[in-house]
């Protein structure tokens, strides 16, 4: 299974369907003027984040009230998520925080629409949509609304940074033209101009990461979900991905949750989620001084083993 425009797809239909549709569209667009289409699509972002509300902080972008998902197998349950609430910001970037298994990527596959809550509610801009879940209304909600990275980049082998990062805008349907324009700016973006012509095995793992964050970013959407994305990679290369991610969050004035359990990645987020058990047991507002060792205590108290009654 794979996850390209935040629709599932198998890998042989993407193989056999998209790669022929993918040339056709590069082949035949007009490639003069990339330079002044690309300086003006720059200027297009700057005047859609004014539209968007960039730097209103306290407008919530998500909404999520007392979440909840339980796992039922035969003669068992398992509860993944135990009542959460919080809220995103528009612009804000959160790092949910957890030992394994405490729920980090069950949360971010609800918020996703990949998988759905035992109950609770989850609002998107102030809006509550009662079947996000279901089917087409789920591929709609992540089409245009999230853009996903993971720890395995899940690159298409086969195509080239540009072709990896167009496949969204492909598989949408918008012109070559539209196609050349938007890869460009976000080729330009992301620092990969020197490679975009290269294949994935061509690439170290920080620069496939990097076009990965390109793919979730090209269409657009308003909030990023990541998981462990900095996770396959060494301490400097996952400097420069979150350094990446936060940048590209304040030029496109996304919204983040990234899901980690190393407190050094925490410390790039305006606010830690920590999770315990499937619930939130406590949160940390970083603001720069000594953010680290913060973290690093709140996670140890939290990670300490229950005192044993005798
Ligand atoms: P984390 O990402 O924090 O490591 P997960 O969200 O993956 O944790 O898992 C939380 C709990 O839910 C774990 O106990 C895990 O075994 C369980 N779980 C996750 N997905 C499923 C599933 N599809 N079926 C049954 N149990 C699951
Ligand atoms: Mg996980």
């Amino acid at each position: 299974m794979f996850l390209i425009n935040n629709q599932k797809f198998f890998l042989f239909f993407t193989k056999c369907k998209t790669i022929p549709v993918l040339k056709r569209t590069r082949y035949s667009g007009d490639l003069r003027g990339r330079c002044n289409k690309s300086a003006n699509y720059l200027c297009y972002y700057k005047k859609r984040n004014l539209l968007r509300g960039e730097g209103v902080k306290n407008q919530h972008i998500l909404e999520v009230k007392n979440l909840t998902k339980v796992y039922k197998g035969e003669g068992h349950e398992i509860t993944a998520l135990n009542d959460i609430s919080f809220q995103l910001g528009a612009g804000e970037m959160v790092a949910v925080m957890g030992t394994s298994g405490s729920g980090k990527s069950t949360l971010l596959n609800i918020l996703g629409a990949l998988d759905e809550p035992t109950s609770g509610t989850i609002k998107l801009k102030g809006m509550l949509s009662k079947d996000m879940f279901q089917e087409p209304q789920a591929s709609a909600y992540r089409r245009d609304n999230i853009g996903f990275i993971f720890q395995a980049f899940h690159l298409l082998k086969d195509l080239s940074v540009e072709e990896n990062i167009a496949l969204p805008l492909v598989l949408k349907g918008l012109t070559s033209d539209v196609i050349d324009l938007k890869v460009n700016s976000i080729v330009e973006l992301l620092g990969l101009t020197t490679w975009k012509k290269h294949r994935p095995v061509q690439l170290s793992g920080g620069q496939q990461q990097r076009v990965a964050i390109g793919r979730a970013i090209i269409t657009e959407p308003p909030i990023i979900l990541a998981d462990e994305p900095t996770g396959n990679l060494d301490f400097n290369t996952s400097e420069d991905i979150l350094n990446t991610l936060v940048s590209t969050k304040k030029q496109l004035n996304q919204s983040i949750l990234l899901v980690t359990h190393d407190p050094n990645v925490a410390t790039y987020a305006d606010r830690v989620l920590f999770f315990h058990d499937g619930s939130i047991v406590d949160t940390y507002n970083c603001n720069g001084n000594n953010d680290l060792d913060y973290i690093l205590e709140k996670f140890k108290l939290i990670t300490k083993p229950e005192k044993q009654t005798l």
